[in-house]
């Protein structure tokens, strides 16, 4: 029979999957010998189970958390009601991935009207007893009874204003003891009912409440986000209290073993005294640095940091850890693998392995390509921070340089983002409610808050910039505006932060784009030595072409030669090509491209010194390059000599209903086979010319959208033909292939009939994704949000490979493709090449490369590099 909950004695770090990260790491520690308060794990399959139950907790499980409980309270001489000798529990939800502040923990649960006389008795403490109660009484109506807490906060404000005082401590017995009864008053306003005094079905209550924190629409988002998925459910931690809120010599605080902005190897972290719980980390008292501990109270530092130390080298791995200091004894509440920024990230990696911790594959394990993101996002031109003025300084509490406009809200920061605006979102302090809006931002400023609060934790694990708790600045968000030395910054207004100094400026400040240095090209030389998978690039010029080879692509594996028409001075001579009514107006625009196109392909073969460079040819729907607007064609009519009608006539002919699925790709070159040869001459005379000057080029040609092998064979004559005449005519040596795309699914199914022409393949994997779920790529975002919603899909299939279906035609047409042509080339050029699961899923099916936008290169090597530790290649 299956078993639903472990003691954390039965427990062990192996078994994140059942007991969730917290749960398998309070057993471990337990096992380790460490001071951690007793309790026991509902399991995440206990949590599958009441989903499954419709949201149940069948009668087994319930027999198991009783006995559980028993034994708890046994072995801490306690019990549940009892008050003369209370028995309280913490309630901590835990996922087999961390999702801080994703779902809530109850505290103090047990007491209740007799138990707080009880507990004020016992402990000879009644403002500790009544503090307790106010806060459990606050916690449970907010996650169980889902009472907003501003309820129970306007309350507490109230007292506070009515003793004119500040701070929470500095209210005493009596006025906790007050606020206790106007809390329950309000709870059986709000509820109807009176507030449950019943310890056991408290404790019931509270475990179906983690369960159904699971799927409310935070963790939801958080999740998708993240790549977590919904099957795993979360575990449930139930733990008997430790009490920091005992006076002074009690407190709570959080730590990391090392700093997680810059990775320094410091103890680093903050905490309060006589405090409970989130007080640390939810801004409303100002927490003291970790260092402070060790002048404030010698020994428990020292234990502490023993400890720490311990738990790192256990680990191996930079702890994040959450403790409680009980009238001078201290107690360890949580460890995990602590987030980092990608700075720290490396820093840490490249450490462990030099002291001998970890080795180079392990380490490399370590970062998570993700995060690479943020570093090789612009900086700051140097000149331009020189003459910026800092207004204010906040915490520098994830690293990156922000420009971009003021907004006050998540939907406002999403609504602008839409529509290409960079925006910094600038809030007292974030929520999880401000999740989405945080993703979007270019940066996050927040005048309240620490180094641990939810803004500058979310904020690291997304790679974005963060400057918190900027105390000198107002934020007024429902006015829209900020105020800084009497100064007002409204929505729209330019400001930019520097969140590895702090500094904020409220101005716009230059940009400068990243390189690959120090520690990261440190890592990335590392990757490299243990990957099986080439990386390219998509570029369709110089500029993009040099970037992606300073992130070291090896090889372009997509260039789109339309891009290259769009420019202003060259437009026209497309547009000409494309209206043409005869082959020889045809080929007179086409004269006109080749010298452009040609130099085009010089820049991008000198950009790659020597890699190989594929080159794609005419791809998208003519339409698109036509003017739609009367104007604009009565002034291209002009232009080329015809009339106003005449153009009009041909627009409306070229207009299609599906142009997706239209007159594009291989199928304009079968209709009109002279731009084949214009583009032919241009990729091979410009390789002459380069390879001439000493360098090794052989291009490589990709037709695309090709479904017929008698298609490709129709285009492949053509270029040939044309290449041949010309090497020959210049009397050189010239390799070069000719290969294509597949992404249609018929060109996968008839992947062996496709490879007796094809030299290379390259899965065109968002069209084949469009194509194999039917899915129009340019509307899919309109529904795709409703199929997320209603846990049809779990993740944007443009976004991550399908494996399941599209990966099964890639699989097939490799094994396929393989089969007539040992030798084939394999690549990947569709957005899913800079996608990290996607890139492990290219390794996985045999590729020889994958290909990605310039950015996602140094991204793309470390996939691989995972990929290839993890399942390596023979
Ligand atoms: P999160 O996953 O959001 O960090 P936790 O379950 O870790 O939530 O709980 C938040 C905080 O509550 C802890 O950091 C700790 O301060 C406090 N807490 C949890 N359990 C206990 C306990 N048994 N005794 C004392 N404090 C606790
Ligand atoms: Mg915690
Ligand atoms: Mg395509």
């Amino acid at each position: 029979m299956a078993k639903y909950v472990y003691l954390f004695k039965e427990g062990n770090q192996t078994m994140r999957n059942l007991l969730g990260g917290k749960g398998a790491n309070l057993a471990e520690m337990t096992n380790l010998g460490m001071p951690v308060p007793q309790g026991f794990t509902v399991t995440t399959e206990a949590c599958t189970r009441y989903y499954e139950d419709g949201q149940k907790i069948a009668d087994d499980i319930l027999a198991e958390i009783d006995q559980a409980l028993a034994k708890t309270e046994a072995a801490t001489g306690k019990k549940f009601g009892d008050s003369h000798n209370p028995f309280l529990v913490s309630v901590r939800s835990g996922a087999r991935a961390s999702m801080p502040g994703m779902m809530d923990t109850i505290l103090n649960l047990g007491l209740n009207d007799e138990v707080v006389k009880g507990l004020a008795k016992l402990t000879n403490n009644p403002r500790f007893a009544y503090d307790s109660y106010r806060r459990f009484i606050q916690m449970f109506a907010d996650v169980v009874m889902e009472i907003p807490k501003s309820n129970f906060e306007a309350i507490l404000d109230h007292q506070k204003e009515a003793k004119n005082v500040e701070q929470d401590t500095d209210l005493d017995a009596s006025d906790m003891e007050k606020i206790v009864q106007l809390y329950l008053e309000k709870y059986q306003e709000l509820k109807g009912d009176k507030f449950p005094q019943n310890p056991k079905i408290q404790l019931i209550e509270a475990v179906k409440a983690v369960f159904r924190s699971w799927d409310n629409p935070r963790a939801n988002t958080y999740r998708r986000l993240n790549n977590i998925p919904y099957e795993w459910g979360t575990a449930v931690n139930v733990q008997s209290m430790v009490f920091g809120n005992m006076g002074d010599d009690s407190g709570t605080g959080v730590a990391f073993t090392r700093d997680p902005s810059t990775g320094e190897k410091v103890l680093y972290g903050e905490y309060l005294f006589n405090a409970q719980g989130e007080d640390v980390v939810a801004g409303i008292r100002t927490p003291k640095p970790i260092s402070e501990l060790q002048k404030d109270n010698p020994e428990i530092y020292r234990q502490f940091h023993e400890i720490s130390s311990k738990l790192e080298a256990h680990y191996r791995d930079m702890q994040d850890m959450e403790f409680t200091i009980e009238k001078g004894k201290l107690y360890m509440l949580q460890t995990r693998n602590g987030k980092r920024t990608a700075q720290a990230a490396l820093k840490i990696a490249i450490d462990l392995v030099e002291e001998g911790l970890l080795s180079e594959t392990e380490a490399l394990l370590k970062v998570e390509p993700k995060q690479l993101d943020s570093l090789l996002h612009p900086q700051f031109d140097p000149s331009a921070l020189k003459k910026a003025k800092v207004v204010a300084t906040g915490l520098n509490a994830s690293p990156g340089a922000a420009t971009g406009r003021a907004v006050f809200t998540a939907e406002r920061a999403q609504e602008l983002a839409k529509k290409g605006q960079p925006v910094i979102l600038v809030r007292q302090e974030t929520s999880p409610e401000d999740i989405e809006g945080m993703a979007v931002a270019k940066g996050v400023l927040t005048s309240r808050g620490g180094m641990t609060s939810h803004a500058a934790v979310v904020a690291r694990g997304m790679g974005t910039c963060c400057v918190a708790g900027a105390g000198k600045i107002k934020v007024y968000e429902e006015k829209r505006y900020f105020e800084v030395n009497g100064q007002k910054y409204n929505e729209g207004d330019f400001i930019s932060l520097d969140g590895s100094t702090g500094n904020i400026y409220g101005e716009q400040i230059k940009t400068v784009d990243a390189s690959v240095s120090g520690d990261f090209a440190k890592l990335m030389a590392w990757a490299d030595k243990y990957r099986a998978l080439k990386v390219r690039t998509n570029a369709d010029n110089p500029r993009d072409a040099k970037q992606a080879y300073a992130f070291g692509a090896e090889g372009i594996g997509l260039c789109r030669t339309e891009h290259m028409f769009f420019e202003a001075d060259r437009i026209p001579a497309m547009r000409e090509m494309i209206v043409a009514n005869n082959v020889k107006e045809r080929q007179a625009a086409l004269n006109k491209l080749l010298p452009m196109q040609k130099q085009d392909f010089i820049g991008l073969y000198e950009a790659m010194q020597g890699y190989p460079v594929t080159i794609r040819y005419l791809d998208p729907p003519l339409h698109e390059f036509l003017p739609t607007e009367d104007e604009d064609i009565a002034e291209l009519a002009k232009d080329m000599g015809i009339t106003f009608d005449e153009l009009k006539a041909t627009v409306i002919s070229l207009h299609e209903t599906n142009p997706m699925l239209g007159h594009r790709g291989v199928r304009l070159s079968i209709t009109y086979p002279e731009i084949a040869v214009m583009q032919t001459t241009a990729v091979i005379e410009a390789a002459i010319e380069v390879n001439k000057r000493g360098m090794h080029v052989a291009p490589e040609i990709m037709i695309p959208l090709v479904g017929e092998i008698k298609e490709l064979k129709y285009v492949k004559d053509i270029v040939i033909k044309t290449a041949d005449e010309i090497i020959k005519k210049n009397n050189v040596k010239l390799d070069y292939l000719v290969g294509t795309m597949i992404e249609i699914p018929r060109a996968a199914l008839l992947a062996d009939e496709i490879a007796t022409e094809a030299e290379f393949f390259s899965f065109g994997t968002n069209d084949l994704t469009q194509m194999t779920f039917g899915f129009s790529r340019d509307d899919a975002g309109k529904f795709l949000a409703d199929y997320y919603q209603k846990k049809i899909f779990e993740s944007d299939p443009f976004a991550h490979v399908d494996q399941k279906g599209v990966g099964k035609l890639m699989d097939l047409a490799c094994k396929l493709g393989k089969s007539v042509r040992p030798d084939l080339k394999l690549g990947i050029c569709g957005e899913h090449g800079g996608d990290p699961a996607s890139v492990e899923f290219c390794h996985d099916i045999g590729l020889s490369y994958v290909s990605c936008s310039p950015f996602r290169v140094p991204l793309a090597r470390l996939a691989a590099a995972h990929a290839n530790i993890k399942r390596p290649r023979k």
